[in-house]
């Protein structure tokens, strides 16, 4: 028997909806100033798509490796996910982004470009939480949407936290 792989689909709405969620309980521009030297300057209209996913992935990875709520063998399997803008079918629609059993991330190109046009530094940021969340759904296959966006949230608050007291301490 053939065994099919589980995509998770997940709506652009739901996860802007985690992100407003999160970002009305915490300051977000706190979050964006130990992020600058990673972005750095991401909407630069030099750089491309890819070149700014990449920025944005790297700086998520960091947010990643920063939080004590993983222990190092959750963070490394992270390591191994691909990543990349998707225009399959869902994701020109209601789609934001998925992953499947590979750990292929896909983001929504459609999501991806709306975000950009978004005010920065909230469009990035909530990039970043997005491309986070399914990092998370990767880590954890088994757990649920409500746990891993709880997860996320946690992720998010710790790792972000530890990289502010990093940049005052160097
Ligand atoms: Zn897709
Ligand atoms: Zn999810």
């Amino acid at each position: 028997m053939k065994r099919t792989k589980k995509v998770e689909f997940e709506l652009a709405d739901s996860l802007h909806k985690q992100w407003l969620d999160y970002s009305s309980k915490h300051d977000i521009n706190k979050d964006i100033e130990p992020l600058y030297p990673l972005l750095n300057d991401p909407l630069a209209i030099t750089r491309t798509e890819a070149q700014i996913l990449d920025a944005l992935y790297n700086a998520t990875l960091v947010v990643l490796e920063s939080t004590p709520q993983l222990d190092s063998e959750q963070k490394t399997r992270a390591l191994y996910f691909s990543y990349n803008l998707c225009s399959c079918d869902a994701c020109q629609k209601e789609c934001g982004a998925h992953i499947n059993k590979k750990g292929q991330i896909r983001i929504s190109q459609k999501l991806f470009l709306n975000k950009l046009l978004s005010p920065p530094p909230a469009g990035l940021l909530e990039l970043m939480y997005t491309i986070l969340h399914q990092m998370l759904h990767g880590i954890f296959p088994e757990l649920d949407e409500q746990t891993i966006t709880e997860k996320t949230e946690q992720a998010w608050k710790s790792g972000m936290a530890k990289l502010a007291k990093e940049k005052l301490n160097s």
